[in-house]
């Protein structure tokens, strides 16, 4: 791991927790791994749940951000929460292109575009999440679908720090499935990630971007994951929804 690519560990709660349970989980998390200094921790809790958690979280290194959010300002867009009013309720952060946004509920590359471009106005940072379903693997386009989805979601955004974006690789077959990708196909995509950021933004630029690893990280596998040199995090799902599963993760990360 390259000592400017500070490790981030994030986990995504989905729709799990309660607010109740989200508010525990995270008093649990500011217990266990606040003095884990050397890596930034955040915690992705359903809509409802980002403000108190947000709230809970106040003063602590723990960030906190949103799983989505609707590109469009104000209006009526019902049902929908804007990147200002994310950024209301405390969130530092939100994911976008998360596979299951993109394949449950329909997310094109295009709606990652305008929802970084929103996010970044309103002065949140992004996760972009990119992955390949396994028929596109088994076809060998695994390739030619990252770079669209880098392409694309990245249409037009302009970098000042490296910390303002963070890829997420998350193979959909890897989510959720208890299949984690190998070390092999993972540093194989991730050098091949890290190349695209040189070149769409600079040598320095590019080497600075963060790259996690999403799909089944659990304690089990995370050090072996964390070896892998563009691996700088993970994306985390199940393991995330308990604080000492999710702490060992962070702890592989260190
Ligand atoms: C995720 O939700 O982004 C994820 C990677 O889930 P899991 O860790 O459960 O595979």
């Amino acid at each position: 791991m390259r000592p400017n690519r500070r490790p981030f560990v994030a986990g995504n709660w989905k729709m799990n927790l309660t607010i109740p349970e989200g508010l525990a989980l995270a008093s649990e998390l500011r217990r266990v791994v606040e003095r884990m200094r050397s890596v930034d921790i955040g915690v992705f809790p359903s809509a409802v749940a980002v403000h108190p958690v947000s709230a809970r979280l106040t003063d602590s290194r723990i960030l906190v951000g949103g799983q989505n959010v609707y590109a469009g300002g104000f209006g009526a867009f019902t049902g929908e929460t804007s990147a200002d009013m994310l950024k209301d309720t405390g969130a530092t952060w939100c994911l976008i292109g998360h596979s299951e946004r993109r394949h449950v509920f329909g997310e094109t590359i295009k709606d990652t575009n305008r929802k970084l471009h929103d996010l970044t106005a309103a002065g949140i940072k992004s996760i972009l999440c990119i992955g390949e379903t396994i028929e596109e693997r088994e076809a060998d386009r695994t390739i030619a679908v990252l770079q669209a989805q880098l392409d694309g979601g990245l249409d037009g955004f302009q970098i000042s720090a490296a910390e303002d974006i963070v890829i997420a690789y998350e193979p959909v077959w890897a989510i959720g499935t208890g299949h984690t990708a190998s070390v092999e196909q993972v540093n194989e995509i991730h050098t091949w990630i890290r190349g695209w950021l040189k070149e769409r933004f600079s040598a320095e630029a590019g080497d600075e971007i963060r790259i996690q690893y999403g799909g089944s990280v659990k304690p089990s596998n995370a050090a072996e994951l964390m070896t892998v040199p563009d691996v700088d995090g993970a994306l985390v799902g199940g393991a995330a929804l308990k604080a000492d599963s999710f702490a060992a993760i962070v702890k592989a990360a260190l």
